[in-house]
C-alpha cells in the first residue's frame, strides 16, 4: 500500500516536527518531492541537508516551479510531498548538461531503469535543453514504463530554474526518479487538445532554434501583429499559452517562443527548418473537458492510491476554474501533488514520448487494488467565466476554421486560376499600369524564348515593333478603361522569328480599381496565312493574280466613296478581246491561258498611275482610272491599250494578231454605284463589239435601254431553246423563167408567248453574242435537212434547202463536222443542201474561211453568198471562191423600177453570175412587176412574198402538194 503525506514548508523545525508526527523516518522506501517555487540555490542546498539529516534513507527529487499543488489546491509556498511505498523501490539520478544543455539520455537510462521499472518522473530545468534527445534516450525499449514530468517554469526575477536530487543540484540539467516494482500499478495520461488559430505561416529563414523570417517577415512583427505587444512583453509565459503549432505528418507539436533576439528574430523551443509551416495554437477547452471526464471515469472504476500531476502553467492562467476543479476531484480519489510547468512529457500517436504543452501529465500509482468509488462524480460545473472562456474558445475555433476554409477556398480558386494560367496553350501575361510585365505563364516563355527574369519588370512595349507601339498603347489605355481589346500583332521571338498573334487585353480589377492588364495571345500565323490564301483565291484570279470581279467591285466601291467626298470623277473601262473564243477553240485552252497572261502583263504596263487592272471573266478585263480623269486621259489610256494589243502575240512559233473592244463608263455621270457604272461600261463594250470590235465606245443613256432589252432577250432565248419554242419556216425559191419550185430557204422562227414572233434579225446576233449560235445553227441545219428528206421521201418534189450560216458559226472549228453530221443523220444527199454565207466571214481569217468553203464544196454542198451587194466584196473577188449561188439583197429588188440605178446593178450582177457559172437569186420579190423585170434582166431564181411568205412546215407541206398537183396537171 502507498501512503501519502504533504506539508507546506515553513522552517527546519516544523519540518522535523512533521516527520516525527508521521513517523516518516520509519518507512524503508520513501519518495520526497520538493516543489520550491522560485527559491534560491542556498535555500535548496539547505533543504537538501535538512531532508538528508532527518530522512537518511529517503529519495529526494525536486525543482523550482510556478505554482505548487498541495492537497488538490494551488499554492505559492514550498511544498513537500512524501510518498511511502511498501514494495516499490526508488532510483534517482541527476544529469548536469552544462551550458550547452546537452544531455545523455542513454546514461540516464542506464542509471534509472530496471527490469521492473513502471514509471519515471523527469524534471527538466528549462526549455532550452535537448528535450527530444533526453526523451529519446530514456524512452522505453522493450520494457513498459511511463515517463511523466515537466519542464521547470522560469523565474520572473530571471533566476535560473533549478533541479535537484538528495545531494546534487543543477541549473541546466534534469533530475529523475524511477519507481520500480512489478506489483506497482500505474495509470497515466497526458491530455493535449489543440486547435489552430489564424493563418498558416511558412518559416522562410531559420537556423537551428532561431527563426529569422516567417513569411519573409520578421517574426517579431508577426507576433506583435497577431498576438499583440503584451504577448511579446510576457514572453516566454505567453508563448506557453499561444505556442506555434508545428504540423508534421499527423503530429502537431507545440513550439514555444523562448526569446526575442536582435533584429526581430526569435529563439524557439525546437529546431525548425525552412519551409516548415506553423500556426498559432490554442487549447481546445471543450475537447479537454471531455477527455478529462473520461479519464476521471476510469479512475472512478479503478481508483489509485496517490497521484502526481505536472500541469501546464497556461492552465492555471486562463482555465483556472477547470484546473482547480480537476485537482479537487483528483484529490477526492486520493492525495494529489505536483507543480505547474512550461512543458510536459506525453506521448505521440505512435507512443513515443514527446514534449507536449497546455496539458496535464498525470501519474496515478497504487500497490494494492482499491474498490471502485461509489459517490464520485466526474462531471465539471464550470463557473460563468469559464463558460465565457469556452464560448470564446468556441468562437475562436469556429472563426479559425472559417478562415481556414476561406483560405482553402482562396487556395482552390488560386489553384483554378493557376491552372488556367499555367496550362493555357495560349500565352498569358500581366502588366502593371505602366505596362511592365508582372507575370508570364509557361506558354509565354515557351513561345518567345525569353526567361521570366529577363522580362519581369520590363516594359512590354520594348518587345514589339516600333510601328506597332502607338497602336498597342491605345489598346492598353482602352483596356485600362474597362473595355476589352482585341487586336492582331506581329511579335518576334528572342531569336528573331516573327509570328502573328491575336491579342486580347482585359483589365485586372481589384476592389473596383484597375491595377493592371491581362494579355492573352493566340498564335494565328497559320490562320492568317490560310486566310490570306483564301482571300487570294476568293479575290484574285489564279491565272493572272489580278483582282477578280468581286475584288474589283470592292476597289471601285472604295474609290467611289473617296471620289464622292472629293467630288472627283472615276472612269471604268471594260475590255473584251475580239474573237477570243476562236483562239481558245482553235489553239486550245492552254494557248488561251497564255495569251490572257501575256495580255494581263501588257495591259498592266499600259496603265498610268492611279489605275487598277482587274480580270472580270474569261477574256474580259477591267480598268479603274482614279486620278486625273478627263476625256484626254481616258483616250490616251485607251490608245495605249489598243496599241499594246496590236503587237503580235506568238504561240508555237507563229504570230497572230488580236484586237480589243473597249467600253467606258464614268462616275458619277454614268451611275453613282459600282454596279451601275460597271453595267453601263459593259453596255458600251457591247456596242463597241457590235461595231465590229477594235474600237472604244463611251457609254450613253439610250445604249442602256438597248442593252437591257438585249440582256433580257438573251435570257429568254436560252429559255426558248430549252422549251423548244423555236421552229423553222420555209420560204420557196422559184426558177424565174418557168416559175417552178427550185428550192426553199430555212428561216428560224421564235414564237414568244408574250412578245409574239421575234425576228431572227434581232435574236440571231444575240445568240451569237451569248455563244448560243453554234448549237442553234446546228439544230436548224439538222432540222432543215431532216425536213427536206421527209418531203423528198413522200415524193413532194425535188428541190434544195438553203440554210443560213452565221459568220461566228462558220468560224467554229466544229462547223464542217456539224454539217456532215446533219447530212448523215438526215440521210439528205449533199447536193440538196445549200449554205448561205455572208461576206463578213471573209473579215475574219480569210484563208481559213476559204479553206472551210472548199471543204464544204468538195462534200457536194452548194454555197450561196447572202445579201450580196451590201458588203464590200467586189465581183472579181468572188472568182476565187467556190460559190454556186449569189443572193441579191432585198434592198436592190425593192428599189427596182424602170430607171433606177438598181436595175443596172441587178442586171450586171446577173450577168457576171452567168459568167462565173453562178445562179443568181433575187430576194424580196413582192410584186409581179418586179418578177417581170427580173425575168427581163436574166435573173435565175426569185424568192419573196409574191411567191410565198416563209411558212411553218405543215403549210409548206400543203404548198408542196399543190405544186405537185399543178405539175401533174401541167404535164
Ligand atoms: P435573210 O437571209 O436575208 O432572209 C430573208 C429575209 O427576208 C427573211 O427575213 C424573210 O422573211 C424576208 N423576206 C423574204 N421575202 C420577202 C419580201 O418579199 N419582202 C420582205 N420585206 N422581206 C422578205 P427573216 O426571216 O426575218 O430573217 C431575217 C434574217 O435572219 C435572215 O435574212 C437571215 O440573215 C437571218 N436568219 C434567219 N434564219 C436564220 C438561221 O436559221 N440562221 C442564221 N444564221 N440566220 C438566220
Ligand atoms: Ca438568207
Ligand atoms: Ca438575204
Amino acid at each position: 500500500m502507498i501512503t501519502s503525506f504533504q506539508c507546506i514548508y515553513k522552517d527546519e523545525n516544523s519540518l522535523k516536527k512533521f516527520i516525527k508526527e508521521n513517523d516518516l523516518d520509519l518507512f524503508p522506501s520513501l519518495l520526497v518531492q520538493a516543489f520550491t517555487g522560485h527559491s534560491s540555490i542556498d535555500f535548496i542546498t539547505s533543504l537538501q541537508k535538512e531532508v538528508a539529516a532527518s530522512l537518511p534513507r529517503a529519495t529526494l527529487i525536486g525543482c523550482s516551479s510556478n505554482g505548487q499543488i498541495f492537497e488538490g489546491r494551488v499554492l505559492s509556498e514550498v511544498i513537500l510531498t512524501f510518498t511511502a511505498f511498501e514494495k516499490t523501490e526508488l532510483n534517482s539520478f541527476l544529469v548536469d548538461g552544462g551550458h550547452q544543455g546537452k544531455m545523455d539520455g542513454e546514461q540516464l537510462y542506464d542509471e534509472l531503469i530496471r527490469y521492473d521499472t513502471k514509471a519515471v518522473i523527469l524534471l527538466v530545468s528549462h526549455l532550452k535543453m535537448d528535450i527530444p534527445g533526453i526523451l529519446q534516450g530514456v524512452s522505453p525499449r522493450n520494457d513498459e514504463f511511463k515517463i511523466v514530468g515537466g519542464v521547470c517554469a522560469d523565474d520572473p526575477a530571471n533566476r535560473p530554474s533549478i533541479v535537484f536530487t538528495g545531494d546534487e543540484i543543477s541549473q541546466s540539467g534534469l533530475a529523475a526518479v524511477s519507481l520500480n516494482h512489478s506489483d506497482l500499478h500505474v495509470h497515466s495520461y497526458a491530455l493535449e487538445h489543440w486547435q489552430e488559430v489564424g493563418p498558416s505561416f511558412e518559416i522562410t529563414k531559420s537556423e537551428g532554434n532561431v527563426i529569422y523570417k516567417i513569411n519573409d517577415k520578421k517574426p517579431l512583427h508577426v507576433l506583435e501583429r497577431y498576438l499583440g505587444k503584451s504577448f511579446v512583453k510576457e514572453l516566454p509565459d505567453s508563448s506557453i499559452e499561444f505556442p506555434f503549432l508545428y504540423q508534421h505528418g499527423n503530429e502537431k507539436t507545440a513550439v514555444y517562443v523562448i526569446n526575442i533576439l536582435p533584429q526581430g528574430a526569435i529563439e524557439v523551443s525546437r529546431e525548425m527548418d525552412e519551409g516548415d509551416r506553423v500556426n498559432f495554437g490554442f487549447v481546445n477547452v471543450q475537447e479537454l473537458l471531455e477527455s478529462t471526464a473520461k479519464q476521471l471515469n476510469k479512475l472512478k472504476r479503478s481508483p489509485v492510491e496517490t497521484h502526481y500531476v505536472f500541469n501546464c502553467i497556461a492552465r492555471k492562467r486562463y482555465i483556472r476554474d477547470f484546473t482547480t476543479q480537476e485537482l479537487a476531484k483528483l484529490n477526492e480519489i486520493s492525495a494529489v501533488t505536483g507543480f505547474f510547468s512550461y512543458g510536459e512529457f506525453g506521448y505521440d500517436s505512435s507512443n513515443k514520448p514527446k514534449l507536449i504543452a497546455h496539458s496535464m501529465t498525470y501519474l496515478g500509482i497504487s500497490e494494492e487494488v482499491r474498490e471502485p468509488l461509489q459517490d464520485f462524480k466526474p462531471e465539471f460545473h464550470l463557473a460563468p467565466e469559464a463558460n465565457a472562456m469556452m464560448t470564446l474558445t468556441n468562437l475562436i475555433n469556429t472563426a479559425s476554421s472559417d478562415i481556414r476554409e476561406l483560405t482553402q477556398n482562396i487556395e482552390v480558386s488560386e489553384e483554378y486560376y493557376r491552372s488556367l494560367f499555367d496550362n493555357n496553350t495560349d500565352f498569358v501575361y500581366s502588366t502593371d499600369l505602366k505596362g511592365r510585365f508582372t507575370s508570364l505563364n509557361p506558354s509565354f516563355i515557351k513561345t518567345f524564348g525569353y526567361s521570366e527574369s529577363e522580362l519581369i519588370g520590363r516594359n512590354a512595349l520594348n518587345y514589339i515593333m516600333h510601328v506597332d507601339r502607338q497602336r498597342v498603347r491605345r489598346h492598353f489605355y482602352r483596356a485600362m478603361d474597362g473595355r476589352e481589346q482585341y487586336y492582331d500583332l506581329p511579335i518576334s521571338t528572342k531569336d528573331g522569328r516573327i509570328n502573328h498573334f491575336q491579342i486580347k487585353n482585359i483589365p485586372i480589377t481589384v476592389n473596383g480599381q484597375c491595377v493592371g492588364i491581362f494579355g492573352i495571345g493566340k498564335d494565328v500565323t497559320q490562320q492568317r496565312q490560310s486566310e490570306k490564301k483564301i482571300t487570294q483565291l476568293a479575290y484574285f484570279d489564279g491565272d493572272t493574280d489580278l483582282p477578280n470581279k468581286q475584288k474589283f467591285r470592292e476597289i471601285i466601291d472604295e474609290h467611289i466613296q473617296r471620289a464622292k467626298k472629293k467630288k472627283r470623277e472615276l472612269a471604268v473601262l471594260f475590255m473584251d478581246i475580239d474573237r477570243f473564243k476562236i483562239i481558245n477553240d482553235t489553239l486550245g485552252h492552254r494557248a488561251g491561258d497564255l495569251v490572257i497572261k501575256e495580255l494581263a502583263g501588257r495591259l498592266g504596263g499600259a496603265l498610268p498611275k492611279g489605275a487598277y487592272l482587274g480580270r472580270f471573266s474569261g477574256d474580259k478585263f477591267t480598268v479603274l482610272l482614279s486620278k486625273n480623269v478627263n476625256e484626254e486621259s481616258i483616250s490616251s489610256l485607251t490608245d495605249a491599250i489598243l496599241k499594246t494589243i496590236k503587237e503580235p502575240f506568238s504561240y508555237n512559233g507563229k504570230d497572230f494578231y488580236m484586237t480589243v473592244s473597249i467600253g467606258v463608263g464614268i462616275f458619277p455621270r454614268d451611275g453613282d454605284k459600282s454596279s451601275e457604272v460597271l453595267r453601263n461600261a459593259d453596255a458600251a463594250l457591247n456596242h463597241a463589239k457590235s461595231r465590229g470590235g477594235n474600237n472604244t465606245v463611251y457609254f450613253s443613256r439610250d445604249m442602256n435601254e438597248e442593252t437591257l432589252r438585249k440582256v433580257e432577250m438573251e435570257a429568254q432565248l436560252r429559255k426558248a431553246i430549252a422549251k423548244n419554242d423555236l421552229y423553222i419556216a420555209y420560204q420557196p425559191i422559184i426558177d424565174v423563167p418557168n416559175e417552178t419550185l427550185i428550192g426553199c430557204e430555212a428561216l428560224l422562227r421564235w414564237e414568244h408567248e408574250e412578245m409574239g414572233s421575234v425576228s431572227p434579225a434581232e435574236f440571231i446576233p444575240l445568240a451569237e453574242e451569248a455563244g448560243l449560235i453554234q448549237e442553234l445553227g446546228k439544230w436548224v441545219l439538222t432540222g432543215a435537212c431532216e425536213q427536206l428528206k421527209t418531203w423528198m421521201d413522200t415524193r413532194l418534189g425535188k428541190f434544195y434547202v438553203s440554210v443560213n450560216v452565221s459568220a461566228i458559226q462558220f468560224q467554229h472549228p466544229a462547223f464542217v463536222s456539224d454539217v456532215k453530221e446533219a447530212l448523215k443523220v438526215s440521210g439528205l444527199p449533199p447536193e440538196y443542201l445549200c449554205l448561205e454565207l455572208t461576206e463578213t466571214i471573209m473579215l475574219h481569217d480569210e484563208s481559213y474561211s476559204v479553206e472551210v468553203m472548199r471543204e464544204l464544196s468538195q462534200l457536194g454542198i452548194k454555197l450561196a453568198i447572202d445579201d450580196f451587194g451590201t458588203g464590200y466584196s467586189s465581183l472579181s473577188y468572188l472568182k476565187h471562191l467556190p460559190i454556186d449561188i449569189l443572193k441579191i439583197d432585198r434592198s436592190f429588188v425593192r428599189n427596182m423600177s424602170d430607171h433606177s440605178p438598181d436595175v443596172a446593178i441587178v442586171q450586171s450582177v446577173s450577168m457576171m453570175g452567168r459568167g462565173l457559172n453562178l445562179k443568181v437569186v433575187a430576194e424580196g420579190v413582192e410584186t409581179t412587176q418586179q418578177l417581170k423585170l427580173l425575168k427581163g434582166l436574166g435573173c435565175d431564181y426569185a424568192q419573196g412574198f409574191l411567191i410565198e411568205k416563209p411558212m411553218p412546215p405543215c403549210k409548206m407541206g400543203e404548198f408542196l402538194m399543190k405544186q405537185d398537183l399543178a405539175a401533174v396537171q401541167g404535164s
